[in-house]
Formats: structure tokens, C-alpha cells, sequence
């Protein structure tokens, strides 16, 4: 899946970035109002994690365009532990979820796992597909109870595909979920791990599909 990450104080802003990299989520990281607003426009996230404090545009507006615009994308505001005003107008505006700081990030991993899987439709947080499972929240991939070794990149692969299983996704919607945009990525990188996940699901009897010129179908077991 692809996170924002919005929070202008640095050290904050990082630990979070890399707990959710650690879980195999492409993030992107910006420390103002006016970069999250043009990152807002220009990708497609599973989940905005929105510090309302900010330089150039504070949070609640740029959460206000984000409404305005029609995005859904699941919103979770970052506030000071007093800013009940903050936490209120947060939720009028939109916000799905807040966070009061400090916080844990094991707190902070567990309400973001479940607005993810609200934003993709309610999926479970254990996911099973023929032989397979995928516990979302753990960050495991097991075959008839045994754990597949996956590297983090080709386990948010295989959640992505999980999530539209019996649909085809694009190649280019998969780039989007793969890879934030710091990272160097090459037009083939989908194609890489995409089969690479394709040998490690052989044993399970599960198929990636190519459909030539659409994307890739998991295909139903
Ligand atoms: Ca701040």
C-alpha cells in the first residue's frame, strides 16, 4: 500500500516513515501543508497520516481540499493532547481517525492497519486466498500454515494483489503502491517483482496472471 506521511517535525516524521517502510508500504514524506496538498493531487494513497500544525497550509485545510476535491482516501490527524478543538474540527472535516501525540507507534500502525483495509472496502486483516494467507497486521505470509519468506516490497505486492483479487491491476497502479516517489524506479521494477512473487507463490498453486497490455490478475485458486 502507499502512505503520506505529513508532519514537519523531522525526527517524528521519519520514525513514522520508516515503521511503515519496515512493514513493506511504499511512504512518502513531506514536512508542509503546500507539498502535501500537490502530493495529494498528483498520486493515488491508501492513507494520509496529517499533522495539523504545519508551515505554508495548516492540516485542517489542506484536509478541507483534499473533501473538496471528492477523495475518500482514509485521513488520520496527528494533534497536540490538548487541541480537543483541533481533534473536533479534524473529524467535521473529514478526518477518519486522530492520534494524539505523543503517541506509540504500535498504536499508531494498529489504526492505520484498520483504516486501510476500510479505504479498500473492509477487508479482513487475515486474508486467505486457496493455500494462502496473508495477515495484514503482522506483516506473514503463510502456505498451508508455513511462512514464505517475503521481502517487504513483494509483500505489499502481494497484499495489493490480494485486495483486487479476480481483477486485473495495472501495471502502472501497481508501480503507484510499490514505490514512493524518492524512490529510483525503473519501468521493468514491476515486472521484477512481480515475478519474483510469482516463484515464491508456485508451491501454493496460485497463479499472477499477465494480461497483455492491462496488468496482472491473482487469479482465483
Ligand atoms: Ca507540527
Amino acid at each position: 500500500m502507499r502512505l503520506l506521511v505529513v508532519e514537519d517535525n523531522l525526527e517524528l516524521g521519519r520514525s513514522v516513515e520508516s515503521a511503515f517502510r519496515a512493514k513493506g508500504h511504499a511512504v512518502d514524506r513531506v514536512e508542509s501543508g503546500d507539498d502535501a496538498d500537490s502530493a495529494l493531487r498528483t498520486h493515488e494513497y491508501d492513507l494520509v497520516i496529517l499533522d495539523l500544525g504545519l508551515p505554508d497550509l495548516d492540516g485542517l485545510e489542506v484536509l478541507r481540499r483534499l473533501r473538496k476535491r471528492g477523495s475518500r482516501v482514509p485521513v488520520l490527524v496527528l494533534t497536540a493532547r490538548d487541541a480537543l478543538q483541533d481533534r473536533v474540527q479534524g473529524l467535521n472535516l473529514g478526518a477518519d481517525d486522530y492520534l494524539c501525540k505523543p503517541f506509540a507507534v504500535a498504536e499508531l500502525e494498529a489504526r492505520a492497519g484498520a483504516l486501510i483495509r476500510r479505504g479498500v472496502g473492509g477487508a479482513a486483516a487475515v486474508i486467505t486466498h486457496g493455500r494462502l494467507t496473508l495477515d495484514t497486521g503482522a506483516r506473514l505470509a503463510q502456505v498451508d500454515g508455513r511462512p514464505v519468506d517475503l521481502p517487504r516490497r513483494e509483500l505489499n505486492l502481494l497484499e495489493v494483489l490480494l485486495v483486487h483479487r479476480g481483477q486485473v491491476v495495472a501495471k502502472h497502479a501497481l508501480h503507484e503502491k510499490l514505490f514512493g516517489f524518492d524512490e529510483e524506479a525503473g519501468v521493468n521494477a514491476v515486472e521484477i517483482y512481480v515475478h519474483r512473487l510469482r516463484k515464491k507463490l508456485e508451491p501454493s498453486g496460485l497463479r499472477i496472471r499477465t494480461v497483455r497490455g492491462l496488468g496482472y490478475l491473482l487469479e482465483d485458486p
